[in-house]
């Protein structure tokens, strides 16, 4: 299959395509998103098989508006509109009970479905004009970084998928919160752009769910099932290294090797000679580590480093979405400096 690279100006190509049962690479403001017609199974099939994605980890419905939430939900909370009054457009998925209409494949099963309303004028226009919920993973091949450019989603889907719409560089630059409101109370499953500290401005309590701070052990069965695979793993293994930012950057200074990886706040670039450096953004601009983090482990991947080594903001705000991307990478191997 000839993957074609479309424009913004190709609203109306994009929105067919999707309608024929086809796959299009969709902008967003978190990352680049798979996008299939939501209500057609074959069409979300082809999503796993592109991104070689497990069946039972379920995707998430994307809406132009939250008005559309009453036709594929069930049940629908007023927290539900209060979330979307305040944070939508934007990096917010909310899980809700899902309505009938909705296929298995979508929901891998479950009774409830993930819904996000992207905060990326194209996306939601091309969504309008298939008049239909898209349903989208990461447009990443599955157990990769996921794609901030379209370029870097070319990388993985060339040849798999009918199109990729060029929407520019992702301005969040890690996946959206995910949100669980079918539970009280409300439960963080995965940190993003939309902060826990914003949750409970609107929602009051909100508990995290203990995927998001450690690997699931064995036989366990997460609430976000994704939360179980290991996601966004570069080919070296990563060690995170948590701490002060001059802690940590000594830490790593002492122990990587020539040659290894190092991502690191910019302040310490020039601190780490012989080795190869990414750079995640200054030490306390966490919306930049956001936008540079996937970059940054994507990068590696072209080069042989043995092992890799990160620098990693403290939790607070989008650092939490931050250092959850950088756990995950390593697999939860963090030391503290
Ligand atoms: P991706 O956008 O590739 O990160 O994939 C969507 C994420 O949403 C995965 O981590 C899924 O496990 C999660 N997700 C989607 N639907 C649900 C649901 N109904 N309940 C819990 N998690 C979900
Ligand atoms: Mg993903």
């Amino acid at each position: 299959m000839n993957t074609k690279l479309l424009t913004q100006n190709d609203i109306a190509e994009a929105a067919a395509i999707l309608k024929n049962g086809g796959l299009v690479g969709i902008p967003t403001e978190t990352v680049y998103g798979l996008g299939a017609n939501g209500l057609d199974p074959e069409a979300v099939g082809r999503i796993f098989a592109a991104k070689g994605r497990p069946q039972d980890n379920p995707l998430i419905l994307h809406v132009p508006s939250a008005d559309w939430l009453s036709r594929w939900c069930v049940d629908v909370p007023d927290r539900a509109y209060r979330l979307a009054e305040r944070f939508w457009p934007g990096p917010l998925t909310m899980i809700l009970r899902r309505g009938p209409e909705v296929p298995d494949v979508v929901t891998a099963g479950l009774d409830t479905v993930g819904m996000r309303c992207p905060d990326h004028p194209v996306t939601r226009a091309i969504i309008q004009a298939a008049g239909v919920p898209v349903a989208a993973p990461s447009g990443n091949t599955s157990g990769r970084p996921s794609p901030t450019t379209a370029a870097h989603m070319l990388e993985d889907m060339d040849g798999k998928i009918d199109a990729i719409v060029d929407g520019g560089p992702c301005a969040v630059g890690v996946e959206s919160a995910i949100v669980d409101l079918t539970v009280d109370p409300p439960r963080l499953l995965r940190p993003g752009g939309v902060t826990l500290e914003q949750l409970r401005e609107v929602l009051g309590q909100v508990e995290v769910d203990a995927a998001v701070v450690r690997p699931m052990g064995a036989g366990e069965r997460p609430r976000a099932p994704g939360m179980k695979y290991r996601h966004y793993a570069p080919r070296a293994p990563v060690t995170v290294v948590t701490g002060e930012p001059e802690n940590s950057a000594a830490y790593i200074a002492a122990h990587a090797n020539e040659g290894d990886g190092v991502i690191c706040f910019d302040e310490f670039a020039g601190g780490f000679p012989g080795k190869s450096v990414e750079r995640l953004g200054p030490a306390q601009d966490k919306g930049e580590q956001a936008r540079r983090v996937f970059d940054a482990l994507r990068a590696f991947d072209s080069t042989a480093v043995p092992a890799i080594w990160a620098q990693c903001p403290d939790p607070v705000g989008i650092g939490l979405a931050v250092a959850n991307r950088l756990n995950k990478a390593a697999g939860f191997h963090i030391v503290e400096a």
